[in-house]
């Protein structure tokens, strides 16, 4: 019976296609790494344009396998998903993020904010705001500078439970931000709706802004937005200056990327922070 059943795997998993076959082997990879403890975060800087000032960071999940390989998130985090171990990696990274963001203001860092990635399957787990709740309160992490950036699309599934949601998290003192903004098709209707701090304006918007950038672009739509609104925005994937400089021609002051630092481990940060001559 065992031969035969191993057959049969065999020809399932054959007959599965490469492509699920590798999502399989993945997951399980995905599960020994973060067992093992092989998953660690880095931060991203976000600054204000305007005064030059850092603002935070977000907090970027990362994976490297045993032979020194990056598996890069876009990867993972789906697989991570639809396996459900997102639920618990997510913990592990809102809980690193806010042993950071402590660990940082003792270093004299008392502004700074933290941003932390939330998925679709955690946030909608019923537990959620319980993970969240008892993070903030074993860290000691004050949630008056934790952000969570949440995408526009989680906005179109359950309109009810997401503001019901928002308003709990609300509650705690913890801000949302709402990330890749513009790439979900959100109404503005239902956007005024929601209970949220921020507009991240996707990288991708930004990458649109070029030398001869029409004036109609998307960015500058978003950032009007959001001053409508009475919203803070913030734009991703900045990566020269002028990009900055648009931005902020725009009304955007607030920006993160490569133009201003890449993700940085924790060692890196450090010293990328006590390196800034405004500190
Ligand atoms: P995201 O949340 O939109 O994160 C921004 C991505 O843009 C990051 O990619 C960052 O490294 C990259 N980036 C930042 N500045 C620049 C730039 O100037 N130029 C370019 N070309 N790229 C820039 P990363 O770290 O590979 O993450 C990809 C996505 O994976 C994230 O997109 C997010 O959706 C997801 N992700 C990462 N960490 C987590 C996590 O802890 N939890 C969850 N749920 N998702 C995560
Ligand atoms: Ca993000
Ligand atoms: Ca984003
Ligand atoms: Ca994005």
């Amino acid at each position: 019976a065992k031969t035969h059943q191993r057959g049969g795997y065999e020809y399932f998993t054959r007959s599965m296609g490469v492509e699920i076959r590798e999502r399989v082997l993945l997951m399980h990879a995905l599960r020994a790494a973060f067992e093992h403890q092989r998953l660690f975060v880095v931060y991203q800087p976000q600054i204000d344009i305007r005064s030059g000032k850092i603002l935070g960071a977000e907090a970027l999940l990362r994976w490297r396998t045993d032979d020194g390989k990056f598996i890069p998130p876009d990867q993972f985090i789906p697989i991570a998903e639809y396996s459900g171990l997102i639920v618990d990696i997510g913990e592990w990274v809102l809980r690193s993020a806010c042993h950071e963001l402590v660990y940082l203001r003792g270093l004299g860092y008392t502004d700074f904010q933290m941003a932390v990635n939330v998925s679709q399957v955690q946030f909608s787990h019923p537990l959620f705001l319980q993970t969240l709740n008892k993070a903030l309160e074993d860290t000691k992490a004050p949630p008056q500078f934790v952000e969570l950036e949440i995408t526009e699309s989680m906005a179109m599934k359950d309109p009810e439970l997401l503001i019901k949601t928002l308003r709990q998290i609300k509650q705690l003192g913890v801000s949302i931000s709402i990330d890749d903004f513009g790439t979900g098709f959100s109404s503005l209707s239902h956007l005024q709706k929601l209970d949220i701090d921020k507009l991240k304006i996707d990288r991708a918007f930004v990458n649109d802004i070029q030398e001869n950038a029409s004036e109609g672009s998307i960015a500058k739509m978003i950032v009007q937005l959001g001053q409508n609104l009475g919203l803070a925005v913030i734009a991703e994937g900045v990566e020269n200056q002028m990009q900055a400089d648009t931005l902020l021609s725009y009304g955007c002051n607030l920006a993160q990327g490569y133009f201003y630092a890449k993700p940085l481990t924790r060692a890196d940060l450090h010293a990328w922070l006590e390196n800034r001559p405004s500190h």
